[in-house]
């Protein structure tokens, strides 16, 4: 077959001489034009088109760009999860999160095992009930990575269905270790003692809230070292830090059948017990408490001799929010007795004064 002549335009037509007249030389000129101008306005489409594209692979790259910074910055990386094979695909970050090389082979299997007993039962869970109701879920997991860091992530979820059946299962996975440190630490500092680590006057407050909310207690114990005051002024208030500190572990050494040991004051102390006690046994836990906090404290090379006294109310003397009160009505009747000693207190009508000597 012969070779059709091409130019830059596309094939080039028969001559003219062949067309045999001088009109349908004029007509095949004039197609040739409309041609020409026909393939050049495709060009410019094209060329326009191009340009879209190009322009939009710019600004695809720019936003990808953008996108991959942000998510390394806030430490989250898409996951997604083709279901029923459990074909995993995931981000550089969601690998960086686990101490994968970035785009090594994934296997389910073996990713899962870096979920610790309870986060993998609490995953399976949401996720078969997020698939089996074509929805999603959220979770805060720890993992332990396959370098053995302990990180907690925040795992979001959403399936994906095609035609009403689950088909992938997709989301985000971030990096909430140092805001996990951080809640833990703000949970710390609003139930503890710092100085002594004992729950601190508001975590105290709450389990008594709590005993009118059916939890009932049986009896507070409130402990105010005697002659405190006297160590603080006589070796300085490092001394006397350290003092409350070696008081409040003798205390809370003594107390194993309590339900909550708290600092609430100063150098006072609360101890909550449950109402399994019966006054026999709380009024021997208080001489006892007395006899431990009446031996001397080794603090600092010196040894220090304190004391304790302590009010007692029992919870069937009253309502719960009148225990604090009761127990340091007792506490004073005590202090004023002479100090380590403890009282009991009694409402009126059972005795004359408020508190009776145990
Ligand atoms: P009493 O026998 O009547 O209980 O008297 P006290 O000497 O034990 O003193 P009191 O209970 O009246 O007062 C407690 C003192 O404890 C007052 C305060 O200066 C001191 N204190 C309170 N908080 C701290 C603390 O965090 N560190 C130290 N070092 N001293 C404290
Ligand atoms: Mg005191």
């Amino acid at each position: 077959m012969a070779d059709t002549p091409y130019s830059l335009n596309g094939p080039v037509r028969p001559n003219a001489s062949a067309r045999g007249s001088e009109g349908e030389q004029g007509a095949c000129a004039d197609d040739r034009h409309r041609d020409a101008e026909t393939i050049a306005g495709l060009e410019a489409e094209l060329a326009a088109q191009a340009a879209l594209i190009a322009r939009q692979d710019v600004s695809l790259a720019h936003s990808r760009k953008i996108f991959d910074r942000a998510s390394v910055a806030a430490r989250i990386g898409v996951w997604e999860c083709s279901l029923p094979d459990e074909r995993l695909t995931w981000t550089d970050v969601v690998y960086d999160l686990f101490d994968l090389p970035r785009g090594s082979v994934l296997d389910r299997g073996e990713i899962i095992k870096c979920y610790p007993a309870e986060s993998r039962k609490a995953l399976d869970s949401l996720r078969g009930r997020a698939i089996a109701e074509r929805g999603g879920f959220s979770l805060d997991a720890e993992i332990t990575t396959l370098a053995g860091h302990c990180r907690w992530i925040r795992i979001t979820a959403t399936v994906e269905c095609e035609a009403g059946v689950p088909v992938r299962i997709f989301g985000m996975k971030q990096d909430i270790t140092e805001e996990k440190i951080l809640s833990e630490q703000m949970r710390y500092l609003a139930e503890f003692d710092t100085m002594t680590g004992l729950a601190n006057r508001a975590r105290f407050q709450t389990r008594l809230d709590h005993a009118e909310e059916g939890r009932p207690l049986g009896a507070l114990l409130l402990i105010d070292l005697d002659g405190f005051k006297a160590v603080n002024d006589t070796f300085g208030h490092v001394v006397g830090d350290e003092c409350l500190k070696a008081a409040a572990e003798r205390l809370a050494g003594g107390c194993g059948e309590a339900e909550l040991v708290a600092r609430v004051g100063g150098d006072e102390f609360a101890v909550l017990l449950g109402p399994h006690l019966d006054r026999a046994a709380v009024s021997g836990m208080a001489r006892r408490l007395i006899e431990a906090m009446a031996r001397p404290l080794p603090v600092r090379g010196q040894s220090l001799r304190l004391g304790a006294s302590v009010g007692i109310a029992f919870a069937e003397t009253g309502q719960s929010y009148d225990l604090f009160a009761q127990a340091d009505t007792a506490l004073y009747a005590a202090k004023a007795a002479g100090r380590n000693t403890f009282r009991i207190f009694k409402p009126e009508g059972q005795s004359k004064g408020q508190s009776a000597a145990a």
